[in-house]
């Protein structure tokens, strides 16, 4: 008997979970997806990049068009909103934005996606013209027209996060004035502030004014209704357009109305193979879940696109009869502003902190290549490691071209439990054009393991 499985968020962990199961399983399931939106596996993660020049057009950040799903056997239903799950009778209530119609759909299996939505505090002036989010391909759309029509020559970014940081570089590139604000002590709150602390004056070197400690308290607006100023409780910050950068929370109203029980922070909870806690025929997964730490062991809501088409391709397989895990998360995450890249993994020393580890830390400045080999670049990297056993909690990094991504070797360092003792024995790649003799991440895991030693 054909499995009649029903999708709700056409997305990175939708469209993932649809292709996989459909690729697996063929004609043995039939697949309805709803999505309210006009596009299907999109990019969101390359918003800013398409906003900065780097990417020339919307379409380049399009992976699957809704009529190559549907060529590969998916029911997509686009521009259609979910809104009602009726998990006792199987069925969900579906409404046709397009033609204004109304109706329901039946389910073996339901998979929602339906992702996070943007924190938008209801601030006075917050719904000005001017004042965008870039949550969706629309949202950028709107910018880059904003752009071209205002010719905007001073910018505010509330928020300094990554995706505020990467939207200050997109302003930067069109020749704007950027003023980045932000409530906490620095930017990147998902570093320590001492690395945030390398970031505040990257940033300002670049040219971008930053404003830490500062909360924003309203949008000040002209007569023609656009914004004019970002209002902060030290003063206002003059502003021809601002882009908010504040963070998502999972969108997970519709699964609560139909009962479904939320974690801490909002997301559902799901088992390894991604089927939410209790239920045999409900899965879930992307920006609408919450994720294990497997470093703190706690529950957290980490919406990325790496976990969500992960998370995706993990229900697919189980749908389709096959096996699959999402056992969590280590906490990685590299963005970059201008010439200087940001990169995290595993546990700050606050988390560290809460989740009840005694632990050392090390910072060393390393360059990304041989000293002698032309363009070598000068990088930070931070380590922690538990006190005792010298187990790796964590790393951080702040630096030029070429700093980024060796965060990957400590992920998986993290996530196969290494201490630091271990890890200076990694056979990694060396060559001048790439590697100091000595890689930074072996330099750090050096420090971190004589640190253990002594304390
Ligand atoms: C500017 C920006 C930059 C980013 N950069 C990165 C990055 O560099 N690296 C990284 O890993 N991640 C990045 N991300 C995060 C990444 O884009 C998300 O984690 C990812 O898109 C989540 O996928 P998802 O399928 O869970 O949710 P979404 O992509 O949000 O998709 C959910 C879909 O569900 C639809 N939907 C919701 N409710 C309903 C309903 N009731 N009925 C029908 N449809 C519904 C929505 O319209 C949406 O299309 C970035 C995000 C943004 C906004």
């Amino acid at each position: 008997m054909t499995e009649r499985i029903v999708v709700i968020g056409a997305d990175a962990a939708g469209m993932s979970a649809a292709s996989q199961a459909k690729r697996i399983a063929g004609d043995t399931v039939e697949i309805v997806a709803f999505e309210r939106g006009a596009h299907t596996s999109y990019s969101a993660c390359g918003i800013p990049y398409w906003v900065a020049g780097d990417v020339d057009e919307l379409e380049r950040l399009i992976a699957r068009s809704p009529d190559a799903h549907r060529r590969n056997g998916i029911d997509l239903r686009m521009r259609t909103e979910v809104e009602e799950i009726d998990l006792a009778a199987g069925r969900v209530a579906a409404h046709d934005l397009a033609a204004g119609r109304s109706y329901r759909e039946g389910f073996d299996s339901l998979v929602i996606a339906t992702g996070a939505v943007p924190v938008r505090p209801p601030l006075p002036g917050v719904d000005a013209a001017g004042v965008f989010g870039v949550q969706t391909l629309d949202d950028g759309a709107a910018l880059l027209a904003d752009l071209d029509r205002v010719q905007p020559r001073r910018a505010v970014i509330v928020g300094g996060g990554y995706i505020g940081v990467e939207m200050a570089e997109a302003l930067v590139r069109h020749g704007v004035a950027v003023t980045v604000v932000d409530q906490a002590a620095q930017p990147m709150a998902t570093l320590d502030p001492d690395m945030g602390a390398a970031v505040h004056r990257a940033m300002e070197h670049i040219g971008i004014d930053v404003h830490t400690d500062t909360t924003v308290i309203g949008f000040e607006t002209g007569s023609d209704r656009r914004i004019r100023a970002v209002l902060t409780a030290g003063g206002s910050i003059p502003a021809d357009v601002v882009v908010l950068g504040l963070g998502v929370r999972p969108n997970t109203v519709l699964a609560h109305d139909a009962g479904l029980p939320l974690g801490d922070h909002g997301g559902l909870r799901t088992n390894v193979q991604m089927q939410v806690l209790g239920q045999d025929h409900v899965w879930a997964g992307g920006d609408c879940v919450e994720v294990l730490n497997l470093v703190s062991g706690q529950y957290q809501h980490v919406p990325l696109g790496t976990h969500a088409n992960k998370q995706g391709r993990v229900i697919g397989h189980n749908l389709a009869g096959s096996y699959a895990t999402f056992p969590g998360v280590v906490g990685t995450a590299v963005s970059k502003v201008c010439h200087l890249e940001i990169a995290r993994t595993g546990l700050r020393e606050r988390d560290a902190k809460r989740a009840g580890f005694a632990y050392v830390t090390v910072t060393v400045q390393s360059g990304t290549k041989a000293g002698y080999f032309p363009g070598t670049q000068q990088m930070t990297v931070k380590m922690i490691a538990e006190r005792g056993t010298g187990r790796l909690l964590g790393v951080q990094i702040v630096g030029n071209e070429g700093s980024a991504k060796r965060i990957d070797t400590a992920a998986t360092a993290l996530w196969n439990r290494m201490t630091v003792e271990e890890m200076t024995a990694l056979d990694l790649g060396y060559a001048p054009p790439f590697s100091p003799v000595w890689d930074p991440i072996l330099v750090a895991a050096r420090q971190a393991a004589t640190a253990v030693r002594q304390r």
